[in-house]
């Protein structure tokens, strides 16, 4: 169902409340070829209404004739602002940048937010942003489960499916993704709702077993028949199954790089207005999934790089699953149990 244009004019300034823009600061609106124009014309609006000085800069795209998917978290490492000086020199100018192009995962990003502005990524459809407007209550969530993350020596993650990961932590820091920007220098997605950290380099094993209803990301489908992942040293070493693991698997040796089977960030989802089911009622390019990252429970895993958490590691690809029914332990203490966050009795399924 479409959104007004007053509906999502007052949610992004919810937002922009929550991320505290102030009058006269400065905010760059970034645009490609797939920014949604309502969802671009409201954020024009809200921000000249809360006093901002607004800039927009459109960007045209690359790596298309690279990758094998049109989604674009599909393909990382360079984007349009890969040795584009001028670009990178006004958004570093100026306080606050709002994403709607799709900027994750370079060096320039981490240029920029070093500088301390602050950067939001909302490139889902307008109706999704609205149901997933973030709250003080996300933040207050997700910042608890990024402090559990930050004490613990090891994520373990087993389920009835045959999953049986461990995971050693220390290596790299928690990432907490509520919503908004509240603090220089932070990077944040409109929707999320979810904490997640890295396994210490090379060191995550065992086996995961996508099972059937588990979703796999960019491919934005719901397996089948179940995946089992064999992870050994930080990489996955096997992928085996039927048809979905071997279209898993053609997809991975499309990129040819070791690095993009390495384990890269793993978490759960904390967001009890996002849906497990929600993917499955959308064209696949009419959305990048953040639904089924962020729905409440599932243990939320991916391939790829983790030069995003602090490490060294770049790879252009990127697989994300989110997993349902998963038990998930940091060291001694269950934070979900069977797919069902532990933390509060706040439950929607
Ligand atoms: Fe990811």
């Amino acid at each position: 169902m479409s959104v007004s244009d007053y509906q999502l004019i007052e949610a992004w300034k919810e937002v922009l409340t929550l991320s505290r823009l102030e009058a006269g600061q400065t905010v760059t609106i970034l645009t490609g070829p797939t920014t949604h124009p309502q969802t671009l014309a409201c954020a024009l609006i809200a921000t000249q209404a809360m006093g901002a000085v607004v800039n927009r800069l459109d960007l045209p795209p690359v790596n298309g004739e690279k990758a094998f998917s049109r989604d674009p978290l599909a393909y990382l490492g360079t984007t349009p602002l890969t040795g584009n000086l001028p670009a990178i020199a006004a958004l570093k100018a100026s306080h606050l940048v709002l994403d709607l192009m799709t900027l994750l995962f370079s060096p320039e990003q981490h240029e920029i937010l070093k500088g301390g502005t602050k950067i939001l990524l909302a490139v889902e459809p307008p109706e999704v942003l609205m149901r997933m407007v973030p709250s003080l209550a996300d933040r207050a969530r997700v910042l608890a489960a990024a402090q559990q993350i930050s004490v613990a020596r090891e994520m373990r993650v087993t389920s009835s499916a045959g999953t049986s990961l461990a995971c050693p932590l220390g290596e790299f820091g928690p990432t907490a993704e509520y919503g908004f920007v509240d603090e220089p220098g932070r990077w944040d997605h409109w929707p999320s709702g979810f904490a997640l950290t890295y396994p210490n380099d090379c060191a995550a094993h065992g086996t995961i077993v996508i099972d059937r209803g588990d979703i796999l990301l960019p491919q934005k489908h719901y397996v089948s028949e179940p995946i089992v992942l064999t992870i050994e040293d930080g990489y996955a070493t096997r992928i085996e199954g039927g048809v979905d693991a071997s279209l898993l698997g053609d997809y991975m040796q499309t990129f040819m790089d070791r690095e993009g089977y390495a384990v890269s960030h793993i978490g759960w989802g904390l967001q009890p207005r996002a849906r497990w089911s929600t993917l499955g009622l959308y064209d696949r390019e009419a959305t990048i999934g953040m639904d089924a990252r962020a729905f409440e429970g599932n243990f939320l895993f991916s391939l790829g790089p983790n030069n995003e958490g602090g490490g060294r590691r770049t790879t252009a690809c990127h697989i994300d699953v989110p997993l349902r029914h998963c038990t998930v332990m940091l060291d001694d203490e269950i934070v979900v149990r069977n797919g069902r966050v532990t933390d509060t009795a706040v439950t929607t399924s």
